[in-house]
């Protein structure tokens, strides 16, 4: 039996001892050659992963830093958030909280945003960027984000900020090709390392657009990250051991191979798919739609979520999540991002069959 509750809730997933024990490499300055040349060694793997030329940045704090400093560098006019769930919701709040006007483009928990609404939208003029979650982690959908990103050819002056947080490196990404102004993702989820670190790239449109704002603080500015950069520095001391685990993490999905990596999450999402079907159970997210990196089962037996998620940590030391917000025991989520295998996604749908039964 395992020393300790595994993972699976859609972030933060669970670590690998290979991980961890990368990141206990001995500290180095972070004005020196030491970081300068780890800095220099994980760009271009970054770079590739991103699928972009830019500088990829490393942000000494939490996913939502990144977002937050987004609004704050390139919103100028008025904000255009996309909502479709619990994370894409707490955008809009962030705008208004950076003091930017905003305003909601909303449809119904468990379906995707269109290319055809954002259109509709930004054909008003009023807007000057706007907000997408590619992957919904509350509700699971996975919006098309291909086909909003070709609307920037017809709204060039609109700043276009993808947040991937838990979708990144379970499919492609191409920043580059699809010509979007921000991409930005967080350590604890796909990555398969601890929280704290945040990771973006940007246009240079967005670096145009952010030099003609003040007030967009020193911690998250652009030209700050960009400066550095330039000199494989970041701009305050960053998380040096988060950096170390990133190194050997990046090792790993190249020595797997990229395309590999995409088809194993495909691969084990179905895995999960299959249980869900398998029980009765339906998607939450609509289909066509659906996140790779987890599952959000819709309750529709109306089984005791909570009781469901105890007896999976009280037999088998596994924890799931029992939904997130509004949509609490009505859902339960099941994450397949990051280390995990045919074998330890079979352990946990082995343990799911178990506790169902047990109910
Ligand atoms: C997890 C998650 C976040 C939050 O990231 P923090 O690391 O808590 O800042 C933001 N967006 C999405 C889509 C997420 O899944």
């Amino acid at each position: 039996m395992r020393d300790h509750v595994k993972l699976f809730i859609p972030g933060p997933v669970e670590v690998s001892p290979d991980t961890y024990a990368a990141m206990s490499a001995p500290m180095v300055g972070h004005r020196g050659k030491g970081f300068q040349d780890l800095y220099a060694e994980i760009q271009p793997k970054l770079q590739t992963l991103f699928g972009t030329k830019q500088l990829v940045y490393i942000s000494t704090s939490s996913a939502w830093g990144v977002m937050e400093g987004s609004i704050r560098n390139l919103v100028k006019k008025k904000v255009l958030n996309c909502c479709c769930g619990a994370f894409s919701d707490k955008w809009y709040d962030v705008s208004l909280r950076c003091g930017k006007q905003a305003e909601e483009l909303k449809v119904e928990w468990g379906q995707p945003i269109t290319a055809e609404l954002i259109d509709a939208k930004l054909a008003t003029g009023e807007f000057d960027a706007l907000t997408l979650v590619h992957s919904e982690t509350s509700t699971g959908v996975l919006n098309p984000v291909e086909e909003i990103a070709k609307l920037k050819a017809k709204y060039p002056d609109v700043m276009f900020i993808v947040d991937t947080v838990s979708s990144f490196t379970t499919v492609p990404m191409n920043f580059d090709a699809l010509g979007i102004d921000v991409l930005l993702t967080g350590s604890q989820k796909a990555f398969a390392m601890p929280p704290g670190m945040g990771l973006f790239t940007a246009s240079e449109a967005a670096y145009e657009r952010s030099a003609s704002i003040k007030d967009r603080g020193y911690y998250f500015d652009f030209h700050e990250f960009k400066a550095n950069g330039e000199k494989n520095m970041t701009p305050s001391t960053p998380c040096i051991s988060l950096i170390y685990g990133l190194r050997h993490q990046l090792n790993k999905f190249f020595a797997e191979g990229l395309e590999n990596r995409y088809a194993r999450h495909a691969r084990l999402n179905a895995l999960v798919h299959d249980w869900v079907k398998r029980n009765g159970f339906e998607f939450f997210a609509a289909e066509g739609y659906r996140s790779k990196g987890l599952t959000c089962v819709k309750n529709n037996k109306e089984i005791d979520v909570a009781k469901f998620s105890d007896l999976l940590k009280k037999r088998h030391k596994l924890l799931i999540d029992g939904g997130y917000g509004k949509i609490k025991g009505k859902t339960f989520r099941l994450s397949n991002m990051g280390d995990e295998t045919d074998e330890t996604m079979g352990e946990l749908i082995a343990a799911l069959d178990d506790c169902l039964a047990a109910l």
